[in-house]
């Protein structure tokens, strides 16, 4: 147990660590915000897809009915900090495209993280909940990740599979490809429990009504109609549904896929230095499912690939 901090010690704490302000939170339920954040310094130029951090101190409050954390000494006056996709408003108020380079902020799209699987309690999502319009935050300078649609081609099918808050850097691609009329088919498909976690749901529905190439294709594991037949976004591909609603097979020589959220879902493959030999992890993930069908993994400049993905923890 450690000592609290003072009031004095904490503003001063707050002072020097935080160069950021939350302008605006919506949740859409009490345990997912999508919070927009105006840095102090000019927003850093960056491709859609990519990352940032976000923080705060631990001697901010923690919400309720979160796992217990014990802080070891000095732990209260560390900054914690963790990764965050760009997410991205897509239509204006008024239903345009909003225009790009137009927003002094950045969105994030955030679930609350109420106890670990992992042991260590969540540190920093049970401290970003409490958080109100126009309070104060860490926010990294440096915006980064491979997550981008470098090599996508103007006809290309695009696929932006997610779970949950997933579907984060999948908003901000999907602006992109939009605003820059893409030709090809766009499909995006989320796996949430709840239809209350679909965060973005209303502008899906609006743009699939807009553009005839986009597809949105929510899924729910845990709402009365569904919970007894889940479909996963495996089960989406193995079922041959993907591609009825797509309206086209899958393609791997014009289609580029995008996977973001839980690793289960994603299940990347370990590959043997030695033999190059790849095992996939159980239970089957997206990666396995699609290699099989002629798609490959992107690993970066090491290999070139047509699946992308980025893993959240
Ligand atoms: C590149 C990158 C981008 C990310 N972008 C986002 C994003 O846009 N939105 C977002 O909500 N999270 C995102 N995350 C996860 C985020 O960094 C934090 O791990 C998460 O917010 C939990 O933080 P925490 O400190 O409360 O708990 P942590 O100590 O970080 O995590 C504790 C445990 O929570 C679980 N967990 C972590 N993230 C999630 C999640 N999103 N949904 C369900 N369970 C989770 C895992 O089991 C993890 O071991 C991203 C992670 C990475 C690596």
């Amino acid at each position: 147990m450690t000592e609290p901090l003072t009031p004095g010690q904490v503003s001063e704490l707050r002072k020097k660590h935080y160069n950021a302000t939350l302008v605006a939170l919506r949740k859409p339920n009490p345990e997912l915000g999508i919070f927009r954040v105006q840095p102090d310094f000019p927003i850093p130029p960056h491709k859609p897809g990519q990352y940032t951090t976000l923080g705060l101190g631990g001697w901010e409050p923690r919400m309720p009915g979160c796992q217990e954390e014990v802080l070891q000494s000095g732990e209260e006056a560390k900054l914690i900090r963790r990764s965050y996709s760009i997410s991205h408003p897509i239509l204006t108020e008024t239903g345009d495209l909003v225009p790009a380079g137009s927003l002094p902020w950045l969105e994030f799209y955030i679930v609350l993280v109420r106890f670990s699987e992992t042991g260590k309690p969540p540190a920093l999502t049970p401290r970003l909940f409490m958080l109100r319009e126009g309070e104060r935050l860490y926010m990294g300078e440096k915006i980064t990740g491979h997550f981008t649609l470098e090599g996508v081609q103007p006809d290309d099918t695009v696929l932006l599979l997610s779970t949950g808050t997933g579907e984060a850097p999948h908003n901000y691609l999907l602006w992109q490809l939009l605003s820059s009329g893409h030709r090809g088919r766009i499909l995006a498909a989320c796996c949430v429990r709840y239809r209350r976690d679909l965060g973005y749901l209303e502008t899906h529905q609006r743009l699939v009504k807009m553009f005839p190439n986009y597809i949105y294709v929510p899924l729910t594991t845990r709402e009365p109609e569904t919970v007894h037949q889940k479909v996963y976004i495996q089960d989406l591909i193995t079922s041959g549904q993907l591609e009825e609603k797509l309206g086209q097979p899958l393609d791997p020589a014009h289609c580029h896929v995008f996977l973001c959220g839980n690793p289960k879902m994603i299940g990347v493959p370990t590959v043997d230095r030695i033999t190059g030999a790849k095992t996939y992890p159980q239970p089957t993930g997206v990666i396995e499912i699609l290699e099989a069908r002629g798609f490959r993994a992107d690993q970066g400049s090491k290999a070139r690939g047509n699946i992308h993905f980025e893993e959240y923890w």
